[in-house]
């Protein structure tokens, strides 16, 4: 399932460069989430890494969006063209 920013987000861009898969920009009103783009950092680490480092705890799970871990897997496995790389980004160790 992507996750959602709610209203409670505070602009502060802790969470965009934290995304493995660039999912994260700034909206018009708060920040979000592209839920194309959103594996729940499946294949890359065991925690969403927005959830773990935004500091008012404003990211949901998006009930629009409900998927498996291996529907988000098989998401991963596309964002990469075929070729599945779970190396974490070296700018996010
Ligand atoms: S859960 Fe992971 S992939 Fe989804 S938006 Fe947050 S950091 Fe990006
Ligand atoms: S870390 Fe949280 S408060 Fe900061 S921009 Fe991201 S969602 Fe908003």
């Amino acid at each position: 399932m992507a996750l959602k920013i709610n209203e409670l987000c505070v602009n502060c861009d802790v969470c965009e460069p934290a995304c493995p898969n660039s999912a994260i920009t700034q909206g018009e009103t708060v920040y979000v989430i592209d839920p194309a783009l959103c594996t729940e950092c499946v294949g890359h680490f065991d925690e969403p890494q927005c959830v773990m480092v935004c500091p008012v705890e404003c990211i949901d799970p998006d009930p629009e969006h409900p998927e498996s871990e291996p529907q988000l897997l098989a998401k991963l496995l596309r964002l990469q063209g075929g070729h599945l790389d779970t190396t974490p980004p070296e700018a996010n160790p």
